[in-house]
């Protein structure tokens, strides 16, 4: 008789998004004409820019015709946009195009790549956190059950909290599979040198790897934060970064990412030496069948004079309107943080209130959707996440209304 996986009727359950769903549809209801300004969206709102657009039709267009028609790929992507990425993104850093593999999303990249680790594998994980960290190692069952105090048995959690500037600090237990995310979602807080170089050292003297999701890495602006941990010296050695054109470029829909697993990453288990390259590239080309041709093309045309001056253009405007919603809710006395090199806010809530009674009074006395933190992580209790990727007639609407209701 056929056996489930077990380890997924672990899952807590998605329960975040749908619960804010029915509270925002059940107020709906109530109040039909009421504007609702929704700054709970992780999703790009903008359009395309334009040579990523010319670059999708220029090469859809070649598969209409039989000299330029292109059938299977590279699993690991095409070269031309892996040396546009080692020379446009990695530069001075001496990351080489074999290093990086294409693939349709950050998301599921970092999903898939705990596959190569053991079940026994320690793992520490921010709190609070993009999800998909957590979930995908219950899945695989390097967890025991939720706990009734939050989060699952057998994770190691890094708490991220207003007293250590929500920058994680190393567990008093050892691990050996460390996830880092920086610029972070939800608390929009990019990490320092020292906070990269203090993991980067532990991973070295532990043997253990770090998964360094870096997809709000375009948004850093702060000169003291780090764009990629590479910048760190001895990164190469136990850590992959994984980024995407999704949060970068507006290819949420469109779906390209990629991830740097460079050469000098070796495991070493008795006496043998593994390279984590070659066990990713040997799992991509069995269960990956490559990024689409035009999709490669337009995320390559990022890197031309002209759509470096666009994409420039489109992050500098979201991280406009995440400087005048941080000025604003600060005004009003909101504690406020994040916001500078991410498109997230990560806003305490006043009082004592819950992240989920706040979720319901910005609902129901402002309209303003945000999102409880306490849905990332047991530390997130206590906050509401604001994204500044609505539009920017939205975002004054969502400022005017705060004030009015502060005079
Ligand atoms: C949006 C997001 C991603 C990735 O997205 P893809 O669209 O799958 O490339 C990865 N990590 C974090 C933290 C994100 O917020």
């Amino acid at each position: 008789m056929v056996k489930l996986n077990h380890h997924y009727s672990k899952l807590a359950g998605g329960y975040l998004f749908p619960e804010m769903e029915r509270r925002v549809a059940a107020f709906r209801t109530k109040h039909p004409d009421a504007p609702i300004v929704d700054l709970g969206i992780g999703d790009v709102k903008e359009p395309l820019c334009p040579s990523i657009i010319s670059a999708l039709e220029k090469a859809s267009r070649e598969l209409g015709s039989p000299e330029t028609f292109k059938g299977y790929g590279p699993a690991q992507g095409y070269p031309f946009l892996r040396e546009a990425i080692a020379k446009g993104d990695y530069g001075s850093l001496g990351i080489s195009p074999d290093e990086i593999f294409i693939s349709d999303g950050a998301k599921n990249d970092i999903g898939n790549f705990q596959e190569i680790f053991a079940v026994e594998n320690r793992v520490a994980i921010p709190d609070p956190t993009y999800p998909v960290y957590i979930d995908t190692n219950v899945m695989a069952g390097r967890t025991r059950l939720p706990l009734k105090t939050g989060g699952y048995g057998g994770i190691i959690y890094l708490p991220c909290t207003e007293e250590n500037n929500f920058l994680p600090q190393l567990p008093n237990r050892p691990c050996d599979l460390i996830y880092l995310c920086s610029p972070s979602n939800p608390t929009g807080t990019a990490m320092t040198r020292e906070t990269l170089q203090m993991w980067v050292r532990y991973a070295k003297e532990n043997e253990a790897v770090i998964l360094f999701d870096g997809a709000y890495e375009a948004y850093v602006r702060s000169p003291h934060a780090v764009r990629s941990i590479y910048e760190i010296p001895g990164a190469k050695e136990v850590a992959v970064e994984f980024r995407s054109f999704s949060k970068t470029a507006g290819f949420t829909g469109l779906r390209c990412s990629y991830c740097v697993v460079p050469h000098s990453l070796k495991i070493v288990e008795s006496y043998q030496s593994f390279s984590l390259h070659a066990l990713w590239k040997r799992r991509q080309e069995t269960k990956f069948g490559g990024v689409a041709y035009p999709i490669q093309r337009a995320a390559a045309a990022i890197y031309s004079e002209q759509g470096k001056k666009e994409v420039k253009a489109f992050i500098d405007d979201i991280l406009d309107r995440a400087k005048r919603l941080r000025d604003g809710l600060s005004a009003l006395g909101y504690r406020v943080f994040g916001g500078t090199d991410a498109p997230y806010l990560w806003v305490k809530t006043p009082g004592k209130m819950s992240s989920w009674e706040f979720f319901d009074q910005l609902l129901e006395q402002h309209y303003l959707v945000s999102v409880p933190g306490s849905g990332f992580g047991t530390e997130g209790e206590g906050y509401v996440r604001f994204s500044a990727f609505s539009e920017a007639s939205k975002m004054t609407e969502a400022l005017n209304r705060l004030e009015m209701v502060a005079q």
